[in-house]
């Protein structure tokens, strides 16, 4: 059921995320779901998705061309992402854009997504731009000229940014004031405080032979917390060493 308080669904959105992409139909169904949806009817966020071709100005709406210097594949050109971001933003000089402004290249070259870098994004900004590239990638000058932050969700290459672009906005959103809502919260999720999940269960206690632990049945609170303290570090232990040594901003 949805629980959006009336006031809420008239209020300025805390964030704005405007998508640029030449393949906007990715983004129909995506935010539909969950959290996003919710989100979104709340009035939390406003999503745009802006079509890159839409700000091509040659006749046959060209967003790409052949790479300088020989080679494979094509180069997203720069001016349709000029053209966007001056329509969007007013001026493609970065020193004027608003304060809580931020112009997002994903690119498997940027710094890695965190979820430090997702806090700081939803706490710190209330408007992002987001550009998708496709291809050998996008002209470099929109990123020495308009790019505020080059963000990679990880070390493998995608065809294009569009899922990056959802990935970003998912573990944003989320991290906005009351898109959760009452019923859960980011606090104690993984990363937040440099350690993993600890391990979640539900009804029934035994299924298939397999026991919930018993500490959880007994409703003492002490004892749970510490046993989801234990577990968490385990887990940590086990899949991200990394965390504890205080690599990739976890705890030491
Ligand atoms: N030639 C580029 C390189 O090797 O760095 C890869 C280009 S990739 C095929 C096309 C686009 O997908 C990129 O411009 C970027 O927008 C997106 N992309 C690919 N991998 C990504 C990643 N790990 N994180 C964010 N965006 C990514």
């Amino acid at each position: 059921m949805l629980r959006i308080r009336a006031s809420k669904m008239l209020a300025a959105p805390v964030m704005k995320i405007e998508i640029l992409t030449i393949f906007p139909e990715f983004f129909t169904q995506v935010f539909e779901f969950g959290i996003i949806r919710r989100a979104k009817l709340a009035s939390i966020v406003k999503i745009n998705v802006h079509d890159v071709r839409e700000f091509a100005f040659d006749k046959h709406k060209m967003t790409d061309d052949r790479p300088f210097g020989g080679g494979d594949g094509m180069v997203m050109k720069p001016e349709p992402i000029f053209a966007a971001i001056e329509q969007l933003l007013g001026t493609t000089n970065r020193d004027e854009y608003p304060k809580a402004t931020r112009v997002v290249m994903l690119s498997p070259q940027g710094t890695p997504l965190t979820q430090e870098i997702a806090n700081s994004l939803a706490k710190n900004a209330d408007h992002l731009v987001l550009i998708c590239g496709r291809y050998e990638g996008v002209d470099e000058r929109v990123n020495d000229a308009l790019v505020t932050d080059e963000i990679s969700i990880g070390d493998y290459v995608l065809s294009g940014g569009e899922p990056a672009a959802v990935v970003l906005t998912d573990a944003v959103v989320r991290l906005l004031p009351d898109a959760l809502g009452s019923e859960t919260s980011a606090e104690n999720d993984s990363f937040s405080n440099g350690l993993l999940d600890c391990p979640h269960y539900t009804r029934p206690a035994d299924f298939r032979g397999m026991q919930v632990p018993e500490v959880l049945l007994n409703g003492n609170h002490a004892e749970i917390e510490k046993w989801r303290f234990e577990k968490a570090l385990e887990k940590t232990q086990k899949n991200r060493p990394d965390l504890l040594k205080g690599e990739n901003g976890g705890c030491e």
